[in-house]
């Protein structure tokens, strides 16, 4: 768990300048291990690596392409364990679910590529012109902390599908998962320059990544904060970027469903991953009449959610730093002073943890619009209940957020959640609790991003298309 080196054009090579940092267990709150932090020179030397190998690895047949995502596929299979207990130390997320969903994640998105890739026509007539399908260059792929190998694997997989060549720079937060992935395109032996890793900072590494002429492509996932700030950088050299940014996501419970199942589902959604996933349903919308029966069933799901150690059986581990545990406490606070109804957890430790930094399953009753727990994303395990008394008004509070990731609705007629769902400003509904679907896109509305990624739309966004007037047979 020493991450002190960077893969760069098919090596493992030391920082030209760096310094180097105690990678944080957050449920110990001791040092997992190290990352160095690089500088814009090595990030610098990476891109140019990734340059020299596009100028061939653009021209490799899909065939060979697929052999290369098919080898990287298995190790990831093969290595599951070991990643899942890299992604336990670094963010702190429960064995179960590293081993069952974080690192199984990898393989899902190769896999779902693979599938496209076999499949996708690079090619198309038009009348008498000929239109292509080609990579659009060297890539920076910048990833957040949270899902680390779902991100990481939703932006590698299409731009080695596509041609494209890479330099990675995944959060300092989560570098054990990304380390390992570098040693798995070693050992299938992707050649040299394809892909590249270089661990750093934001406003060293990712400024270099996002503003060099040379990176045609920035794939971004984190904050909108910092999707704006990629998105000026890299302005000046017209660059495509494809952000996946916060999430406020609405979730729509219609008159007449079993308020049980929705509610108790509802909750643990919100709390799984210790609350961090971007298109969690953050804000629960349940018709006034029904708000007591609501509070009832939410206080009873939100106590049962077992908080502890990564290690033990408890259903969510810690939050991922000590930023993110006072950022949230923060939240919790608020929604307190702003009059909402506390209905579980709150600002104190869970009960038995006095080191970590765990947060106890927080759901707050009576939350109106205008408050800050109803509009900015907590990124924790914190749930705002909101009432309403005709749909039209569920819709317009929902579709009254800066964000538009994700949306959910629970009705029993099927055809009046379904109007429902379309009337969501957001680039995903999940009907009845519905799971994602890798073969589908995933993205979001307005301040949520622009990008889509998973299965054929994933893999486009990392291809260009050319026009070649006369150029069909
Ligand atoms: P973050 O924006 O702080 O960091 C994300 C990555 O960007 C890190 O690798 C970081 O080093 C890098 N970075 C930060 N500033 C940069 C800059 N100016 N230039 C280049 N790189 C920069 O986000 P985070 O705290 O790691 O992740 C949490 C956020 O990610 C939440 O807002 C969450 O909603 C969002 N997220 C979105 C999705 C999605 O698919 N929409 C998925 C997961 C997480």
């Amino acid at each position: 768990m020493d991450c002190k080196q960077f893969y760069i054009d098919g090596a493992w090579v030391d920082p030209i300048e760096a310094t180097t940092v105690d990678v944080i267990n957050p449920a110990t709150e001791k040092p997992a291990g190290t990352v160095a932090l690089g500088s814009a020179a090595d990030a610098e030397k990476a891109i140019l690596a990734a340059k020299r190998a596009f100028k061939t690895f653009s021209k490799t047949t899909v065939a060979e392409r697929l052999e290369y995502l098919k080898a990287i596929n298995a190790e990831l299979i093969r290595r599951n364990d070991e990643i899942a207990d890299a992604i336990s130390l670094e963010m702190g997320a429960p064995r179960g679910l590293s081993r069952n969903a974080q690192a199984p994640s990898g393989p899902q998105h190769f896999g779902a590529v693979i599938d496209v890739l076999e499949k996708f026509e690079f090619e198309e007539t038009m009348g008498t012109t000929k239109v292509l399908k080609e990579p659009i260059g060297v890539c920076a792929l910048i990833t957040p902390w949270n899902w680390p190998m779902n991100q990481i694997a939703t932006k590698v997989a299409p731009a080695i599908a596509a041609g494209c060549t890479m330099v990675l720079k995944p959060s300092e937060i989560t570098p054990f998962d990304a380390a390992i992935l570098a040693e798995i395109c070693h050992s299938v032996g992707l050649p040299a320059g394809v892909f590249n890793l270089v661990h750093g900072a934001g406003d060293t590494v990712g400024n270099m990544l996002t503003s060099h002429p040379d990176v045609a492509m920035v794939s971004f996932t984190g904050s909108t904060r910092a999707g704006v700030m990629i998105s000026k950088n890299a302005a000046p050299t017209v660059k495509r970027v494809a952000l996946e940014l916060g999430g406020k996501s609405a979730n729509i419970i219609l008159e007449g469903v079993d308020l049980e199942k929705a509610i108790a589902v509802s909750v643990k959604s919100v709390m799984s991953n210790s609350g961090q996933s971007c298109n969690a349903p953050t804000r629960l919308m349940v018709p006034a009449a029904l708000y007591d029966d609501v509070r009832a069933i939410a206080e009873k799901a939100a106590k049962s959610v077992k908080v502890g150690a990564p290690e033990s059986d408890a259903h969510i581990g810690p939050v991922a730093s000590k930023m993110q545990f006072d950022k949230i406490r923060g939240y919790i606070k608020t929604g307190i002073d702003e009059g909402a109804d506390l209905i579980a957890g709150g600002t104190d430790m869970p009960e038995g943890l006095d080191t970590g930094y765990f947060i106890r399953p927080t759901v707050f009753g009576k939350v109106s619009p205008d408050m800050t727990i109803a509009r900015e994303e907590i990124f924790g395990p914190v749930l705002s209940i909101m009432t309403y008394e005709t749909v039209e008004e569920a819709i317009d509070m929902a579709n009254d957020s800066e964000y538009g990731l994700s949306g959910y609705v629970w009705g029993v007629d099927k055809a009046a959640a379904y109007a429902v769902a379309a009337e969501l400003r957001t680039g995903m509904v999940h009907i009845n609790g519905a799971s994602l679907d890798s073969a589908a896109p995933f993205g979001g509305y307005k301040a949520s991003g622009n990008g889509r990624e998973w299965g054929i739309y994933g893999l486009e966004e990392f291809l260009e298309t050319k026009s070649v007037y006369g150029g069909a047979a």
